[in-house]
């Protein structure tokens, strides 16, 4: 196993091998979450906090669920109810956290950077569950192993990434991941929603749905993410659902037999048709939440051996 990491902060701090190694052993927990009895101790006598200071439904769950399938001490920690609403700062919260001697300690935070400023106040490992427009790695490596496990691979496939890319993380995270992995990759959305320098990232852009998704291996849809935009970056839900919102005619340009996917929550009607998101031969999205236990499962083993190998030099 090489996968020294100290925390999961982000996609950008890992290696291909580091990705690799991750899946592979996220395939082990597909299985066990498959099976009758999915009980291990691999965290038993750890203490894991999750600290989400922006919703979540599928995320928390899921961390929640890994952790206590994996046998730790699973503590959610009511933000809208805690000291924030009192002005305590993030720090301070950190603190008192840490205090209570966490081993892992999940956090989302609406701003991006939040949670590795957290990550040096602490002594336990910490993973992202998402921190602003920054990254969301535990989505990026879900959707890995979800199209791994399609596709059978991630080098050399064309994947669409579609919608409100500006203001994504799971855009952000994915765009470094399977680069990382050496896919083909595009970016499809209006120009208000693809970030200025695109370009440079060895992707292509386009603003023309037809011609992104010409003969892509995997279609990835976004939502429009309100809370992130302060203006007008569409004209209206109708006409950006014409445009780029997927339905059958525009899948017909990707391969017949190209995947889509989706992060949830969902906006049908928006970025998405609810008959394409309901196709179960085409879309994978219940597929991703089943992987999203699965790879959390393996991000908080593979972090705690490393924990219990005794204090690291390196933060990441
Ligand atoms: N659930 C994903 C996130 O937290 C995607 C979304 O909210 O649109 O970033």
């Amino acid at each position: 196993m090489t996968f020294h990491a100290r925390h999961l902060l982000g996609i950008e701090h890992l290696s291909p091998l580091d990705i690799t190694t991750l899946l592979d052993l996220a395939e082990q927990y597909v299985t066990l979450n498959r099976a009758r009895n999915k009980h291990t101790d691999v965290l038993a006598g750890l203490t894991q906090i999750n600290m989400f200071f922006e919703n979540s439904t599928r995320t928390q769950a899921s961390f929640e669920l890994a952790g206590k399938r994996l046998g730790a001490d699973v503590m959610n920690m009511e933000v809208a109810a805690s000291s924030i609403k009192k002005g305590e700062t993030l720090i301070d919260t950190a603190l008192t956290l840490n205090a209570m001697h966490p081993d892992l300690l999940v956090v989302r935070h609406p701003q991006s950077g939040a949670v590795d400023l957290l990550a040096q106040k602490v002594n336990c490992a910490v993973l992202n569950a998402g921190d602003g427009r920054h990254e969301h790695p535990t989505q990026a490596l879900l959707d890995a192993l979800t199209i791994r496990r399609a596709k059978g691979r991630l080098h050399r496939l064309t994947i669409a990434i579609c919608g409100d890319i500006a203001h994504s993380r799971v855009a952000r995270s994915n765009i470094l991941l399977l680069g990382k992995m050496e896919s083909r990759l595009r970016l499809i959305g209006p120009p208000t929603l693809i970030p200025s320098g695109a370009a440079d990232w060895g992707v292509e852009v386009y603003d023309d749905m037809a011609e992104g998704l010409r003969d892509a291996d995997v279609v990835m849809m976004l939502r429009l993410q309100k809370e992130r935009m302060d203006g007008g970056f569409i004209p209206s839900g109708r006409e950006y659902y014409h445009r780029y919102g997927l339905d059958a005619a525009k899948l017909s340009h990707a391969k017949p037999d190209a995947i889509v996917m989706h992060p949830g929550p969902m906006n049908r009607g928006v970025e998405i048709d609810g008959t394409i998101a309901d196709d179960i031969n085409r879309s994978v999205i219940q597929e991703q939440v089943e992987m999203g236990v699965a790879v959390r499962m393996a991000a908080m083993d593979l972090l705690a051996r490393n924990l219990r190998a005794g204090p690291v030099e390196v933060m990441v």
